[in-house]
């Protein structure tokens, strides 16, 4: 059989499109293959859960848009199944003067996205947030919090019930580009689709290099490591903590996050690793391949 689209990974990107695609082609034959023994297993299931309002993106860009209208649109989801999420909203927190001068341009730049964001004085901050300490803030009123691998296994279940098909455990090797068809090699068999798809997160690269494609971006490996809180500091914050980014990081900064499971984390470091022969070796040896980047306050803050 020749499926009409073939969609590689079983991360958000891949469930949502498949789902997209099946509602609005009824008639097409769609398959989804993941690589592990289930759905969100990678940066999916392990992000912070939040649903951003679309704060830092450049006025007029789709991120900007997209994550506006995303915030509503993954609402709307929860709410339609009845998976649980909380609008507990966001406090970017500046702690001098120069991010204060950041935190002024931030709430422009949120006027132009046409996110409700609201300035606080340290006075206010500390009403809201009694431990935590800073000159000034910015409510960001609609970011959310949710548990992404039950969006996402809600996405498959529903691709599934209008007639899509996924395998798990079907992990895609080889590709090769017909004139008519893509053929799709995996550990369990030949798969043939008129069109393909792939939403393999942080394997995009080794899968355009399957077809030979002349990319011009490489995935760098690169961790980042929360640490979650005891359990007796889980009323410590009642909004989601971020600091006023620094435009010279290419990081949201370190932040408190509240989980859907009452639980907090806080994080993330920066590790990034690479064996010394350069990029593109892909069996880190995490002994000596993986190096501290940046952040040198966070475990000294962390320790205190
Ligand atoms: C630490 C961290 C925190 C984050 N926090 C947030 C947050 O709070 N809010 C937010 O909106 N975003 C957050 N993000 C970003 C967000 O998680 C990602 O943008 C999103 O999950 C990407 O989804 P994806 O489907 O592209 O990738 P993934 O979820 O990584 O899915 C890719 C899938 O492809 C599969 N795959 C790969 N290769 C193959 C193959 N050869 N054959 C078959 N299957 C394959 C993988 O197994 C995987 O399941 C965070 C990211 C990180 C890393």
């Amino acid at each position: 059989m020749i499926y009409d689209y073939i969609i590689i990974g079983g991360g958000i990107i891949g469930l949502s499109t498949a789902w997209q695609l099946q509602q609005q082609q009824p008639r097409s034959s769609i398959l989804l293959l993941e690589k592990e023994s289930d759905f969100a297993l990678h940066q999916t299931g392990r992000n912070s859960g939040v649903m951003h309002a679309g704060v830092y993106y450049a006025p007029g860009s789709l991120k900007a848009h997209f994550c506006r209208e995303g915030v509503t649109a993954t609402q709307d989801f929860c709410r339609r199944h009845r998976i649980p999420y909380q609008q507990c909203g966001k406090l970017l927190v500046a702690t001098n003067s120069l991010e204060e001068e950041r935190m002024v341009a931030l709430l422009a730049r949120c006027k132009q996205n046409r996110i409700d964001a609201v300035p606080l004085t340290q006075k206010q901050l500390k009403k809201r947030e009694p431990n935590i300490s800073g000159v000034g803030a910015i409510y960001v009123k609609a970011t959310s919090i949710v548990d992404y691998q039950r969006v996402a296994q809600t996405m498959a279940n529903e691709f599934r019930s209008m007639g899509g098909h996924y395998l798990l455990k079907h992990e895609v090797i080889g590709l090769s580009e017909e004139k008519e068809q893509v053929v799709v090699n995996t550990n369990h068999g030949i798969y043939h689709g008129r069109f393909l798809i792939a939403c393999a997160g942080l394997m995009a690269d080794r899968i355009a290099r399957m077809l030979d494609l002349p990319i011009d971006f490489q995935i760098i490996p690169f961790r980042g490591e929360y640490y979650q809180l005891s359990a007796r500091l889980n009323n410590l914050t009642q909004h989601l903590i971020y600091p006023i980014p620094d435009p010279n990081l290419p990081f949201l900064g370190v932040h408190l996050t509240r989980m859907i499971d009452g639980s907090i984390t806080v994080g993330p470091n920066a590790l990034l690793g690479w064996k010394r022969e350069g990029y593109g070796q892909y069996n880190l040896d995490l002994k000596d391949s993986w190096e501290m980047l940046r952040f040198p306050g966070f475990w000294a803050n962390l320790k205190k």
